[in-house]
């Protein structure tokens, strides 16, 4: 679709910083593209050990996350097992785990879009699947998930403990502390990805941290070579702007604050976000999501329709754009309201 302000699949208003791009060209340059990559990554691994203060041996980089999830099932699912996630979240739980024969289990998110722990120990005790996906902050409601409910799921679980934190960057609260611990959880996977805070979505991009036995495992999997060498550069350069990456993630973020308190003056009901977008909801029959949506469009800015999926009757989602972009949005939606 041709719009002027793009604000529907949550990623990074601005490309990365010009002096990363400098310092990718001229690595690039030296690069012997007749060659096949270093087949473990070594160097990527080991930046992102560095980053995440673990051993190199407990990181694992894919192309996005999205093909770190399918790992996940194409090495711990396949038929006969169960994959568990809890609606509405991240649609590419359910459907990577189906196409590896897994059957799936859906439980329900409360009315704040949290797992309770009532319903996570239902599904676990009742299905006992041999994944279960918690996504913190969850896609796409922005909500994170309480460090109790992670510790639970690891204790009464018989399989994995999959955390997706692909926005993991603007929450409080991290589960890749559980595995910096004396005495880390043995099922338990978080994954990250280059393709929100980093600016990196065209680069295809994610790991995930996990014990060391997991990761073997995975490396079992894969193709060979299925990270390239450019990506493989790529990452590990980005990792030397963590700085300019921390100051965005803080811009983005008071942009989504600013976006919040907006919404709530125009009486639309919004859920906290600790993500880089917002879900929100309009209880004026006049309008309705799907109006206020098309309206939106009319004024070329386009949003996330969540109205018409299951348990997001009515619901929105805007990805924080630049000041510009959000101003532009939240002026129209002054304006179709008001
Ligand atoms: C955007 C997103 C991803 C990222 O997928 P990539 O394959 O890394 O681009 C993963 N999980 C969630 C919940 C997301 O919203």
């Amino acid at each position: 679709m041709d719009v002027e302000i793009r604000l529907n699949t949550n990623e990074a208003p601005e490309p990365p910083p010009e002096m990363f791009m400098k310092r990718l060209l001229e690595e690039l340059s030296k690069l012997h593209l007749n060659r096949y990559p270093d087949r473990t990554s070594s160097e990527l691994r080991a930046s992102l050990a560095k980053l995440h203060k673990v051993d190199p041996s407990e990181v694992f980089v894919a192309n996005g996350s999205n093909e770190v999830l399918q790992t996940i099932c194409l090495t711990f699912g396949g038929s006969g097992r169960v994959a568990a996630s809890f609606e509405p979240t991240y649609a590419m739980y359910s459907q990577i785990a189906r196409s590896t024969q897994m059957k799936v289990v859906e439980g329900r998110r409360d009315e704040h879009y949290r797992v309770s722990v009532n319903e996570l120990e239902r599904v676990l005790e009742t299905y006992e699947p041999a994944i279960t996906f918690l996504c913190s902050p969850n896609n796409p409601t922005g909500t994170p998930e309480r460090p109790e409910l992670i510790e639970r799921a690891l204790e009464i679980s018989s399989g994995l403990v999959v955390v997706d934190e692909a926005y993991g960057q603007f929450a409080k609260f991290t589960a890749l502390d559980f595995l910096r611990a004396p005495e880390p959880p043995e099922s338990l996977i978080v994954t990250r990805t280059f393709s929100k805070t980093w600016s990196m979505a065209g680069a295809r991009l994610g790991y995930c941290v996990a014990p060391s036995w997991i990761i073997e495992e995975f490396d079992k999997v894969v193709l060979p070579y299925h990270v390239d060498a450019i990506k493989q550069v790529a990452g590990r350069l980005a990792l030397d702007f963590v700085p300019e990456m921390d100051e965005r993630v803080d811009r983005i973020s008071a942009e989504r604050n600013k976006i919040e308190n907006a919404l709530r003056e125009l009486g639309l009901v919004v859920w906290p976000s600790e993500a880089n977008f917002v879900l929100f909801r309009s209880t004026n029959p006049l309008f309705p999501g799907n109006l206020i949506w098309e309206y939106l469009l009319d004024r070329s800015i386009l949003v996330r329709n969540c109205s018409s999926w299951p348990l997001l009757e009515g619901c929105l989602r805007v990805t924080v754009g630049s000041p510009n972009e959000n101003d532009r949005f939240i002026g129209a939606l002054q304006e179709i309201i008001a």
